[in-house]
C-alpha cells in the first residue's frame, strides 16, 4: 500500500471534514501518500483528483460540510462507469480508496472493490439509519441542531399556548426524531417504525390541556412527513392553534459537535489501519464504544433496530 485516495458522497453531515482530516492525517503517519477526490463518485469518474498534505487539512475539523463537496451519481451505478472509475484510480497509483458517505455511497464502493481498488467505508449521515453502527458521523450534530430549534420553539409555544408540530429530518429512520424528542421533553413523538393515530393524538393534546399543561410539543420523523396537514387537522379537532415548522436542511449544517469529532478522528484513524493491514470491502463503525469493521455486504445486511425502550421512556415522561 502506497497512496490511498478519499471522497465524500451522498447527503453531507457535519463531521466529514475531521473524518478526511484523521484519514489524510493518519495516512501520511503511516508513510502513504494520499489524494482528495472532489464531488463524490461524479469527481472520481471526471478525474478530479488532487494531491492531500497535511495543511490541505488544516482548520478543518471545526467545520461543517465537506471540504471535498459532495454529490450524487446515478451512473456510478452502471458497470462501465465504475470500471473508467477503477482506471482513473489506476493511472493515479492510487491502491485504496476511503469512502465517507451512507448505504448507497458502500454499495458503491462495493461494487468498485471488485474491481481490484481496496475500499473502505466511513459512516457519514445525519440520519442513523445504518444498523451496524451504533452512531452515524454527524447525527449527534443535527441532534443538537434540533434541539436547539426544538427549546426556541418551545418558547414561543408556551407564550402562544398554542400546539408546535416540529419535522425532523432522518428520512425512513426515526432516531433523530426519536432523541430530539427525548432530550427536547416533546409530549408526543411520531417515527415510522411505530406509526401514530390521528385522533389518539388529538385526545393526548386535549387531555395536556385540561392537566394544565401551557404548550404541546409534536415532533415528526421526515419518514411521516404532512407536518403542515398535521397542523391543520390538529386545529381542526382541537381547536387548538396549531404550527407547523419543517427544520430542513438547517439540521445537516454547522460546526460538528465534539462527539462527533471524536467519533470521526477515530473511525477515519481506523480506515487508515484496515488499509494498512491490506483489508478491503470493509465499513468501520461503533458498537457498545468500540470501534468495529464489517465487510460491507454483512454490514448492509444488518436489520435496524429501533430503541423501543428509550420511546417507551419518552412517552412516560411527557405526561
Ligand atoms: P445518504 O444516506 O446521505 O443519502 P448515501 O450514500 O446513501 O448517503 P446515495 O445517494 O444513496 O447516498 O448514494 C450516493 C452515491 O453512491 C450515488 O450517487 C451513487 O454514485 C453511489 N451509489 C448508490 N447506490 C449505488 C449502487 N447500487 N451501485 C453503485 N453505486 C451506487
Amino acid at each position: 500500500m502506497k497512496k490511498i485516495a478519499v471522497l465524500t458522497s451522498g447527503g453531507d453531515a457535519p463531521g466529514m471534514n475531521a473524518a478526511i482530516r484523521a484519514v489524510v492525517r493518519m495516512a501520511l503517519h503511516n508513510g502513504l501518500e494520499v489524494m482528495g477526490v472532489q464531488r463524490g463518485y461524479a469527481g472520481l469518474v471526471n478525474g478530479e483528483l488532487f494531491k492531500m498534505d497535511r495543511s490541505s487539512v488544516s482548520d478543518i475539523i471545526q467545520r461543517g460540510g465537506t471540504i471535498l463537496r459532495t454529490a450524487r451519481c446515478l451512473e456510478f451505478k452502471q458497470e462501465e462507469t465504475r470500471i473508467k472509475a477503477a482506471n482513473i484510480l489506476k493511472a493515479y497509483g492510487v491502491d485504496a480508496l476511503v469512502v465517507i458517505g451512507g448505504d448507497g455511497s458502500f454499495m458503491g464502493a462495493k461494487l468498485l472493490s471488485k474491481l481490484g481498488v481496496k475500499t473502505i467505508g466511513l459512516p457519514g449521515t445525519i440520519d442513523n439509519d445504518l444498523a451496524y453502527t451504533d452512531y452515524t458521523i454527524g447525527f449527534d450534530t443535527a441532534l443538537n441542531t434540533a434541539l436547539d430549534a426544538i427549546n426556541k420553539l418551545r418558547d414561543t409555544s408556551t407564550s402562544h399556548e398554542r400546539v408546535s408540530v416540529v419535522e425532523i429530518m432522518g428520512r425512513d429512520c426515526g432516531d433523530l426524531a426519536l432523541y430530539a424528542g427525548i432530550a427536547g421533553g416533546a409530549e408526543s413523538i411520531i417515527v415510522p417504525e411505530k406509526g401514530y393515530d390521528k385522533d389518539d393524538l388529538c385526545r393526548v393534546i386535549l387531555e395536556g390541556k385540561a392537566n394544565g399543561k401551557m404548550h404541546n410539543l409534536v415532533l415528526v420523523a421526515e419518514g411521516i412527513g404532512g407536518s403542515n396537514e398535521l397542523a391543520k387537522y390538529i386545529e381542526s379537532v382541537t381547536g387548538i392553534e396549531t404550527r407547523a415548522t419543517i427544520l430542513g436542511h438547517i439540521q445537516r449544517g454547522g460546526s460538528p459537535t465534539a462527539s462527533d469529532r471524536v467519533l470521526a478522528s477515530r473511525l477515519g484513524a481506523r480506515a487508515v489501519e484496515l488499509l494498512m493491514e491490506e483489508k478491503t470491502c470493509r465499513v468501520v463503525g461503533i458498537r457498545n464504544n468500540e470501534v468495529v469493521d464489517d465487510d460491507i455486504d454483512e454490514a448492509l445486511a444488518m436489520e435496524r433496530k429501533f430503541d423501543d425502550k428509550l420511546y417507551e421512556i419518552a412517552k412516560a415522561l411527557s405526561y
